[in-house]
């Protein structure tokens, strides 16, 4: 049998129908998906779990010593029961077990032999005063070991803990992988890294390495082994991206190159700032890539306010001063309203092309939205058509709808978050030359993440920020304290009689509506197999079905607050505006409107507002529950305020308590405006998992060792080498198991995930 069928064999054929049915459960069905399901960490005998920490109507793994054990029958209910008393040293637990007969039980006191040590695993129960584990299911150490000899070298090596669930404890799911993995041999095991490179750098083979996770002899065995895994998902990933660059590098598209005495220039000539010196050097880096036959794929981050929007604007003006067309997409109408705006006012006459008094370089920008009329509509697509509209300025939608360019030279996309995937597959569909794209987003990513993620992207970043900005100043704010709050609503009061807005912001529209899932939730779901060594939590091995942390507590929403706040003393006579997402696009418009001008300076939102909204006198933002939001919205959300030389206010109203994870976050966000330096943070606490979003975690192939933020060097290592292995063999003939595992790897659902890089 070859080597790839016996990885892919099924788990029924090879355990039983019965084993690989719980099995099934975790997600597991061939031998390779068991052989890949690492252990979580690992137990040592030596290390006991502290009683003390057991906390009644958990469901916990322990590891402890056996004292005693005593087999009793009942007088009053009949049957018998055996009682053993299990210690870390110090506290007891008691494992209690009932049968009819005591013969049943037998069988356990011959196991639990006082002085071995064994891992046990139940809900936690409390019986007059004392802890106790009813059934527990359980593992003595060294029990299975055919002689004395192999039980103390059992007993001496480090325990898998595997991520398991209720029905399949992890030493069920440690004998099924020993199962399936004895009899394996090296020609069963096909190797993704290829032999050059693991002779260089002396990394173990893919079935050493494998061995070496599960029936580890040591800590630095498995420790090896895991290295070894680690790297090889990072070569995977790193040959899939440097294959897909190659390919795209195959294409041509027009190289536009600048002019010295074209729109760039007179733009420049026309600003009413000097650009900042961030702002030339990635302006500089653009103009390079356009002039370039590979059609540019950058990303272009810069915190909110660094000012990206010129830099875009340079971009397009470059490529229409080649004779091609720019197209620059929005999000949302609202949002690509606002940037018609900008741009014209940034351009001036500049914008005005085929008009009387324009400019005689002058372009035309167009705005085209669905909402349109349909004549400005039809006039719109006309001058997009016939290449008149230099600029074409629109959604997301714009590019699928199938509006036809005279020669579109570069797509800009402005504050996605989910990198033009729509777009480049309306643009690849159409067949055209590729134009260039520069995709912008507020949403820093740490260089890291960039470079797991979208390997293949090339990245300019704005670090600095403008001149003359006033800084924002962030608060956490207790929810229960009755008294920060009512001097909350009478600092907002005070904006309000000084002439600026406030924004209020809360998790849901109407109370019955479920709400975003709290952040601390999301990271404390899932395993984390990447974490390190054990010891560094605390010994008791898992927790399993914790559903004790939810707040009993409602969600703010828009519409009690907006309420509420009618009602406060500290507000009389303030008009509160309401926006969320249900509303029309009129009401919309009005409620921003009415915001805007003055006449309704509160505005108790959902985070509709959260991208790209520039009102200049907003000055003061509250979020409302604030645990519930992401890190990277609530600096998004605190972007609205702080957009001209008023200084900005943040309040973060929340009910988590002082040291959780939830309130560590926010209190990351208070101590910087930097969102370079919290983005990554936000990785820090967060699972890797959530770093690559919904679609990427949790798949059979998702990434399950390799830790984006603190396996960078390795990243770098991987790249570097899947460069040189695309480079010497496009096709990686020479490498199958590679080819074969960047397949599998891809799926799909994987296929688009790349396309955003
Ligand atoms: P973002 O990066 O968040 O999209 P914008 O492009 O909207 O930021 O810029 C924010 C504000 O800063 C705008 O009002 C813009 O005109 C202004 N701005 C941009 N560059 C400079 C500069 N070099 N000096 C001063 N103000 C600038
Ligand atoms: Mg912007």
């Amino acid at each position: 049998m070859s080597g790839a069928t016996r990885l892919a064999e099924p788990l029924s054929r090879v355990l039983g129908a019965r084993t690989a049915g719980g099995l099934k459960k975790l997600g597991l069905e061939t031998v390779e998906d068991l052989l890949r399901h690492y252990p979580r960490r690992y137990g040592s005998p030596g290390e006991r779990t502290d009683m003390a920490s057991l906390a009644t109507g958990e469901h916990v793994t322990v590891m402890a010593e056996v004292r005693s054990t005593q087999v009793r029958s009942m007088r009053s209910r009949g049957g018998a029961m055996l009682e053993a008393i299990v210690t870390d040293g110090r506290d007891t637990l008691q494992l209690t077990f009932f049968a009819k007969r005591a013969g049943v039980l037998r069988m356990h006191e011959s196991k639990l032999k006082p002085g071995s040590t064994g891992l046990f695993t139940g809900t936690v129960g409390e019986y007059r005063g004392r802890r106790q584990l009813t059934h527990p299911d359980y593992l003595i150490v060294g029990v299975d070991a055919a002689d004395e000899q192999e039980a103390v070298i059992e007993a001496s090596r480090p325990i898998p803990i595997y991520p398991a669930a209720a029905a399949v404890p992890t030493w069920r799911i440690g004998r099924s992988v020993r199962t399936v993995l004895d009899p394996l041999t090296e020609e069963d095991v096909p190797d993704p890294i290829p032999a050059e490179v693991r002779d260089e750098r002396s990394l173990p083979s893919l079935l050493e390495a494998l061995r070496a996770v599960h029936v580890p002899d040591s800590v630095v065995a498995w420790q090896r082994g895991r290295d070894r895994l680690r790297f090889e998902e990072a070569l995977v990933l790193q040959t899939a991206l440097a294959r897909r660059r190659a390919a795209r590098e195959q294409l041509a598209a027009t190289p536009r190159p600048a002019r010295d005495d074209g729109l760039v220039s007179a733009l420049d000539a026309r600003l009413p700032f000097a650009l900042t010196s961030a702002q030339d050097a990635v302006g500089q880096e653009i103009s390079r890539s356009l002039t370039g036959t590979i059609p540019m794929m950058r990303l272009l981050q810069g915190d909110v306010g660094a000012g990206k929007t010129v830099v875009a604007l340079r971009a397009m003006l470059q490529v229409v001063d080649a004779g091609g067309q720019a197209a620059l997409l929005a999000p949302t109408e609202v949002l690509a309203a606002q940037h018609m705006r900008s741009l014209e006012q940034l351009l001036g006459p500049l914008g005005h092309g085929g008009m009387l008094g324009g400019d005689e370089r002058a372009t035309r920008v167009t705005l085209l939205t669905g909402s349109q009329g349909s004549k400005a509509r039809r006039q719109a697509l006309g001058e997009a058509a016939s290449g008149a509209a230099g600029i074409v300025v629109g959604t997301h939608a714009l590019l699928s709808e199938g509006v036809q360019f005279a020669d579109l030279g570069l797509v800009v996309v402005d504050e996605q978050h989910r990198f033009g995937v729509e777009q480049r597959d309306a643009l690849r569909a159409r067949g055209e030359r590729p134009p260039h794209m520069l995709v912008m987003t507020a949403t820093p990513i740490p260089r890291t993440v960039a470079m797991t993620v979208f390997g293949d992207l090339e990245t300019s970043t704005l670090g600095e920020r403008p001149p003359g900005r006033a800084e924002t100043v962030t608060h956490v704010v207790p929810a229960d304290n009755e008294a920060w709050l009512a001097r909350t609503w009478q600092r907002v009061r005070e904006e309000v009689d000084q002439g600026r807005r406030v924004y209020v912001v809360c998790p849901r529209i109407d109370p019955d509506e479920p709400g975003p899932e709290p952040e601390a939730a999301l990271a404390g779901a899932g395993g984390d197999p990447g974490a390190d060594a054990p010891g560094d939590e605390q010994p008791i091995l898992e927790w399993e079905g914790d559903g004790a942390q939810r707040p009993a507590v409602p969600m703010a929403s828009v519409a009690e607050t907006a309420a509420m706040l009618a009602e406060r003393p500290e507000l009389v006579g303030v008009r509160i505006g309401r926006m969320h997402g249900r509303l029309a696009a009129e009401a919309k418009d009005a409620a921003m409107a009415a915001f805007a001008a003055g006449e309704a300076p509160v505005m108790v939102s959902t985070t509709v507002i959260e991208v790209g909204v520039d009102v200049a006198e907003a000055t003061v933002m509250i979020v409302l529950d604030a645990e519930r939001f992401g890190l990277s919205q609530l600096h998004q959300l605190r972007g609205r305020v702080g957009r001209s030389t008023l200084p900005g206010l943040c309040l973060l109203v929340t009910r988590a308590e002082p040291g959780s994870l939830s309130r560590e976050r926010l209190d990351a966000l208070a101590a910087t405006t930097d969102g370079f330096e919290l983005a990554e943070k936000d990785l820090e606490l967060r699972r890797e998992g959530d770093v690559l979003g919904a679609a990427q975690s949790g798949g059979r192939n998702s990434l399950r060792l390799l830790r984006v933020v603190k396996d960078a060097d390795l990243i770098d290592l991987a790249r570097g080498i899947a460069r040189r292995l695309v480079a010497a063999d496009p096709e990686l003939a020479g490498a199958p198991a590679l080819a074969s595992a960047i397949d599998a790897w891809l799926g799909p659902e994987r296929e688009d995930y790349l396309e955003r890089g």
